[in-house]
């Protein structure tokens, strides 16, 4: 079996992004990187002074960027699971593993 690697958050292969950064057992394309650059620009640093000061313009131009990571996130998260699941390992398992029940993570992930 040959192993392509892939950018841990958009999915895609080495082949299309060029390079990938890695680190443990993930990696990284830099598209991904860029989006991360932009989160961490239009995400407050303090938490305190949190969303209620950005103005409206920028809590729009950091909705893209940040739904951009929760789909890289999700994708991340579905390929654990589909490995898990190549290894026989149960639905009530991974719910447990989730905190939520077997039927709940079958729905969400099968
Ligand atoms: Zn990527």
């Amino acid at each position: 079996m040959t192993r392509t690697l892939k950018c841990s958050f958009c999915g895609k292969s080495a082949a299309q992004v060029g390079r990938l950064l890695a680190g443990p057992k993930v990696h990284i394309c830099g598209t991904c990187v860029e989006v991360c650059v932009k989160i961490l620009d239009a995400v407050p640093s303090e938490f305190g002074d949190g969303w209620e000061s950005m103005s409206d313009e920028q809590l729009l131009a950091a909705l893209a960027p940040t739904a951009a990571t929760v789909d890289g996130t999700r994708a991340v998260l579905q390929a654990q699971i589909e490995e898990l699941r190549k290894r026989t390992v149960s639905w009530d398992a991974i719910g447990r593993a989730l905190g939520i029940s077997r039927q709940a993570a079958w729905e969400r992930f099968s």
